[in-house]
């Protein structure tokens, strides 16, 4: 057992002593047997929710008519999922009803890819009721069951196809590319939410370009937000994409694909965060900036050490391998800089106002205090008070 597995055994004990079956299942046990990092553990019992509430000193029961408790355990979270059976999914949301059930067989059965049905005891022993293992050495996804079926029940599962795709470098198998193929057209009436899941893992995937590659063939995108209105953009993307990380650099990049979309359509479309629209908004600028000026000490303080990494991911997207700056490059100008923010400038707004005691308060003081920053910053002026209060003596703030 992976080590990873170790620190949950605890659990899986815990519900075997009190007469319940308990399983790892889905992807820790697909990626422990790809032996890549495994993101989270998650764990099936026959045990129903109300009695993992009480087996378990710290819950939090986040899905429990799902079946669904989260275990803490040694500052680790598991989820534990009773067995069961799904119902419906007539708002193509969640399933309407589920039913717990006594075996794990029903459990893997409603799972979306032979890869990921897959459960593993506490031994290490497989069970693989859909040839879930020669899929995993052969490098195919293919549904458990009828595409068909299965897409119909839940069409996210076409957009989690492509998705593990990208993510393992995976080919998707013909007769499940076909029904994908048929039922795409589904996924319009999905949450928003649950497809911005996937999108996000499929841009960042590894294997981005054969993910890419499907994303084409299949013409999901025509059903994506934004995208349905402007289909003809998936021609406008590199044919070498790199992986991305975070939603809003998805969006920042479409956004240098068609900039005549605007910004807003892209995130209200995908029901954005505020904190995503300020990321949006600040790499948008950032890279504006450097088409303008190139990289300088000013983009390195703007970008702030939340936004380097993400800043290079878009241009290595955006430009061709010259013109993009090595991260190292970045960094050491990140380390030189006189201050890394504002604060940490030697003049405030209180020595501005009685350097101009005639002035009434006002904006003027801020946009004063940014010009110095931008002075301090690209070092044309040292950053101490007598000099600073000089600069702003020989270059007065306007009338406004
Ligand atoms: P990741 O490493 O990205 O978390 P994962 O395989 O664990 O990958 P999750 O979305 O966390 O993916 O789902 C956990 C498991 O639940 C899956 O492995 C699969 O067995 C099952 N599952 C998740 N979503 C669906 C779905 N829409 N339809 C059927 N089964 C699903
Ligand atoms: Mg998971």
């Amino acid at each position: 057992l992976d080590t990873i597995f170790n620190e949950a055994v605890d659990i899986m004990d815990k519900l075997e002593e009190n007469g319940y079956q308990a399983y790892f299942v889905g992807g820790c046990v697909r990626d422990s047997l790809l032996k890549r990092p495994i993101s989270d553990v998650d764990i099936a019992t026959s045990a129903p929710p109300d009695k993992v509430q009480q087996l378990f000193p710290a819950v939090i029961p986040v899905g429990v008519m799902h079946g669904t408790v989260i275990v803490r355990h040694l500052g680790k979270s598991y989820e534990v999922t009773t067995f069961r059976v799904d119902g419906k999914y007539t708002d193509k949301r969640h399933p309407d009803e589920v039913e717990f059930i006594q075996t794990i067989d029903g459990d893997l059965k409603r799972r979306d890819f032979t890869i990921n049905a897959l459960a593993m005891n506490r031994e290490g022993r497989i069970i693989d009721l859909f040839n879930g293992i020669d899929d995993l050495h052969q490098k195919v996804i293919r549904t458990v069951g009828k595409g068909i079926e299965r897409f119909r029940e839940d069409s996210l599962r076409i957009i989690r196809a492509i998705r593990f795709s990208s993510q393992l470098g995976f080919f998707i198998d013909p007769a499940t590319l076909d029904d994908m193929k048929v039922v795409a057209p589904e996924i319009t009436q999905l949450a928003v939410e649950r497809v911005r899941v996937e999108i996000t893992k499929f841009f960042g995937g590894r294997h981005i370009n054969l993910g890419m590659d499907y994303l084409r063939s299949t013409e999901l995108y025509k059903h994506l937000p934004v995208m349905i209105n402007y289909p003809y953009i998936i021609n406008k993307l590199p044919l070498k994409l790199f992986p991305l990380k975070d939603f809003s650099e998805v969006v920042v990049l479409f956004h240098y694909m068609e900039p005549a979309i605007p910004i807003k359509e892209w995130v209200t479309d995908w029901k954005c965060s505020n904190k995503e629209k300020w990321n949006v908004k600040e790499l948008i600028a950032s890279i504006d900036y450097f088409n303008k000026n190139g990289l300088d000490n000013w983009l390195v303080y703007c970008l702030s050490s939340a936004h380097i990494d993400a800043f290079i991911r878009l241009v290595t997207n955006l430009y061709s391998a010259e013109n993009i700056p090595k991260r190292s490059k970045v960094m050491s100008i990140y380390n030189s800089l006189t201050i890394h923010q504002r604060d940490e400038l030697k003049i405030n707004g209180h020595d501005l106002i009685a350097l101009f005691p005639s002035k009434k308060k006002g904006p003027w003081i801020h946009k004063t205090l940014k010009m110095v920053e931008k002075q301090v910053v690209l070092n044309h002026v040292a950053n101490k008070n007598n000099e600073l209060k000089d600069w702003v003596k020989w270059n007065p703030p306007g009338t406004n």
